[in-house]
């Protein structure tokens, strides 16, 4: 039994941090249920993180137990190096995305500020002189929705209300941090083994919940027909998520909306995915020190 526990947990960190995900990029009926797809998402990218943390916490045992063969603690080494350049990474990566996507908000509000004008009723609210329909936010503590005044002239009342409705979604779920998140361990990740379709996955999951807002709130007819009048429209700066517009996934979110809501089982079985990858690790550590 010597090493198993060790071993498995790093076994598992691997599947979670470089062979799930790319396996759930491809489970594309889980579209369906953004929210609970996302929690999957979030216990998958931290299970691989704190499995691959408590790899040297769980050889310790064994290293402090005399009667053990591998009770020397040279053993430990190779363990506690990975361990702390993963945690390196992370913090580096962390620092680096966060202040990166914080100064281009910062710049692109200040900038929005100035050019647009804006409605008394509505402080969030920017009103860009461009006859192009675009319609995006910058969120932050000092978030702001901007729409383009081709927006508000081609949009009837129901379609804008439901652009309104997906844009206080992405400020009021914060889902840039969500999105900050995933960019920071993405980041992280060794560039060749960094998933680039595992973050597209994960942006347009944050797109089809903003959208769930605006189907609540206007209907699934006018939040299509919304979608379809901004679907050409560029999003400033959404390349580097500091800015959350409709971007490229239009014909994949109306696609979704025509699919409607999906069997109560998907859900139920993304959520018990999530149960088991956020646990496990946590479950085999303390198994090492029983
Ligand atoms: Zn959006």
């Amino acid at each position: 039994m010597v090493g198993v526990i060790p071993l498995a947990l790093a076994t598992l960190a691997l599947l979670l941090a470089w062979v799930a995900p790319g396996l759930m990029a491809r489970q594309r009926q889980f579209r369906r249920a953004p929210r609970a797809s996302l929690v999957a998402w979030q216990a998958v990218t931290l299970g691989g993180v704190v499995a691959a943390v408590a790899v040297p916490l769980s050889a310790l045992p064994l290293v402090l137990d005399p009667d053990e063969p591998m009770g020397r603690p040279w053993v430990l080494v190779p363990a506690v190096l990975a361990s702390t350049a993963i945690l390196a990474r992370l913090l580096y990566a962390g620092h680096d995305v966060g202040t990166e996507l914080r100064r281009v908000r910062q710049d692109h509000r200040q900038l929005v500020d100035i050019i647009a004008g804006h409605d008394g009723e509505h402080t969030q609210l920017r009103i860009l002189e461009h006859p192009t329909p675009t319609a995006y936010c910058i969120p932050g503590r000092h978030s702001r929705v901007v729409l383009s005044q081709g927006v508000l002239d081609s949009l009837p009342p129901a379609e804008l209300s439901a652009v309104l409705a997906h844009e206080q979604a992405h400020l009021r779920g914060r889902h840039d941090l969500l999105l900050e998140f995933f960019t920071v361990v993405h980041h992280a990740v060794p560039s060749r083994l960094r998933s680039a379709a595992a973050l597209a996955e994960v942006r347009l999951l944050v797109e089809a919940l903003a959208d769930r807002a605006a189907v609540r709130r206007s209907g699934e007819v006018a939040t299509a027909r919304a979608l379809m009048a901004l679907a050409g429209s560029r999003t400033p700066a959404g390349d580097t998520g500091a800015t959350l517009g409709v971007g490229t996934t239009a014909p994949v979110r109306l696609r979704l909306l025509a699919d409607g809501p999906p069997h109560p089982a998907l859900p139920a079985v993304a959520y018990l995915y999530a149960a088991g990858s956020a646990t496990l690790p946590v479950a085999l550590l303390v198994a090492a020190w029983l």
